[in-house]
């Protein structure tokens, strides 16, 4: 990475632009190095052309093409989605796989947090009472009951952090036996499996809705809840048809008294030391902007190699965002079943796209391009540093568990709330969210730590953002540096030493199904 007297920043060595880093852009006429001269005002956030680069010529950033010029740009002039073209995404059909070969990196070891160890072995950043709903009949109740036990029963069980009712669109009115259906049941069944959530199970329903609750409490790992309370399903689900309530009061006395059950274990539990494999995080960006790939992704990454050295899981995601650099992770999947794997899930999204008549180019948003990202490819290739340098040990599919410690690829959609749920299902304590444009964005489940591309986001948003990697593009902290402070703002909080600013606000968005499947 060259910094160009802290006005532009140059990624790659092959790059014919520029990323102005200027508070305010870049002016006409203004003199850089190397006889650059600014043909035109560009942005901050925004790509310089640092050559002429002719019709139909390669705009090559990260060392990548990212696509072509639409018309001659001339040295200096302003590279933005309305003189790119967007190319071919790479064919899924010729990609090298686990062909990288790069020496093991040496483990990280002593490294510990505080955590809520569970029956199942996987451990808890918060100690939360999760209820679960089978239907959006539900929900009102719910959230009801919600505010009542917050009010009236937490004070009385001071160990547990929070309560949360996991409501949801789903459960009727859907083709739920349609195969793509799996998903979101099977997302459902695995959120209730969350290590914050303790292995407690405590499921609401309706009655008559086509996610019977029973489904719910299929397939849990029967072991856990041998000879326990835990294994009944009729001491841990309660439906609101039910015959015996008579009246809305009744149900809800009814509820409160299964969460109290619930509340009593919870509130026994007390955090230990854990090495710092225990950690579960998945790696998200939103409101993305051009510095996302210069400053907070390549942070993100030397953090999610850390944690990878440590032990820990790290997960990354985000199908739309990772299919234009596709070509530069099936290198890296451990195993040749894991590159192809990866190319599945690439192959099934193409074909979920095509279904609905969109493709790849309706991301980036609006505000993405506004920031300075001209395509999704640049987008991508910008999103993927959040993996790091790790080898991809595994892939699985939306709503799916977690298998294996180190770097998994969870296929999820890019949307900040689906991926969110989706990544929580997969078994996440902790998730770590890259921003430019800025966002609110926070689960009740796990801390969500935010961190911020540029540092006027940084500090304008000062009491929503956890970590301010604008430092690396001005030069006062190197990605190594920023990645350092993550990692151990990642143990902090994980430990309940420090809060995440979303937590802190109380500001959390809601649980958002993925359902790939029909609606009735
Ligand atoms: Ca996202």
């Amino acid at each position: 990475m060259t910094d160009l007297t802290g006005k532009i920043i140059q990624v790659h060595a092959d790059d014919n632009v520029a990323i102005v880093v200027e508070a305010g852009g870049l002016e006409k006429g203004q003199c850089l190095p190397d006889g650059l001269v600014v043909a035109e005002p560009v942005p901050q956030g925004h790509k310089i052309a640092l050559t002429a680069i002719g019709k139909d010529k390669p705009i090559i950033r990260y060392g990548e093409v990212i696509g072509a010029a639409v018309v001659n740009i001339g040295q200096g002039e302003h590279v933005n989605e309305s003189n790119v073209k967007l190319p071919q995404a790479p064919s899924l059909d010729e990609l090298a796989l686990a062909t990288r070969s790069v020496p093991e990196p040496a483990p990280l070891t002593g490294y510990t947090f505080e955590g809520f160890r569970n029956p199942d072995g996987s451990v808890g950043t918060k100690n939360v009472l999760g209820i679960t709903t089978s239907v959006q009949c539900v929900a009102g109740t719910v959230d009801y009951v919600v505010e009542r036990i917050k009010r009236e029963l937490l004070p009385l069980y001071p160990n547990v952090d929070d309560v949360v009712g996991l409501n949801h669109s789903y459960g009727c009115g859907v083709a739920i036996n349609a195969p793509a259906a799996i998903v979101p049941i099977r997302t459902l069944k695995n959120i209730a499996l969350n290590p914050n959530f303790g292995n407690e199970v405590m499921v609401i329903g309706l009655g008559c809705e086509k996610l019977q609750p029973s489904t719910l409490l299929d397939d849990r790992p029967v072991k856990i809840y041998e000879n326990t309370e835990a294994a009944d399903p009729e001491a841990n689900v309660l439906s609101l048809q039910d015959d015996s309530f008579h009246g809305f009061n009744d149900m809800v006395e009814g509820i409160l008294a299964m969460a109290e059950r619930h509340l009593e274990r919870l509130n026994r539990r007390r955090r230990e030391t854990c090495p710092a494999s225990e950690l579960v995080v998945g790696m998200q960006c939103g409101g993305s902007d051009a510095f996302s790939g210069v400053t907070a992704n390549p942070a993100v990454g030397f953090a999610t190699d850390l944690i990878v050295r440590a032990g820990g899981s790290v997960m990354f995601s985000e199908v739309t965002e990772v299919r234009d650099a596709i070509h530069l992770l099936t290198p890296r999947a451990a195993n040749e079943q894991v590159g192809k794997t990866l190319i599945e899930q690439m192959a099934w999204y193409d074909d979920y796209l095509s279904q609905g008549q969109a493709d790849r180019s309706a991301n980036p948003s609006p505000g993405n391009k506004k920031g300075g990202l001209s395509n999704v490819v640049e987008k991508a290739l910008g999103s993927v540093i959040k993996s790091g340098n790790s080898p991809i040990i595994d892939v699985i599919g939306p709503g799916e568990r977690l298998r294996r410690k180190g770097l998994t690829f969870a296929a999820t959609p890019a949307s900040d709330f689906i991926c969110g749920t989706l990544q929580l299902a997969a078994g996440m304590n902790l998730q770590v969210f890259t921003t430019g444009r800025g966002t609110p964005y926070g689960l009740s489940m796990v801390p969500v730590l935010k961190v911020s591309t540029n540092s006027q986001l940084g500090k304008r948003w000062h009491d929503i953002i956890d970590l301010d990697a604008g430092r690396i593009a001005t030069g006062d902290a190197s990605i190594e540096d920023v990645g350092w402070e993550l990692f151990h703002l990642i143990l902090d909080v994980a430990s309940g030493r420090k809060q995440a600013a979303a937590d802190r606000l109380g500001i959390h968005n809601d649980l958002v199904l993925f359902n790939p499947a029909p609606v009735t």
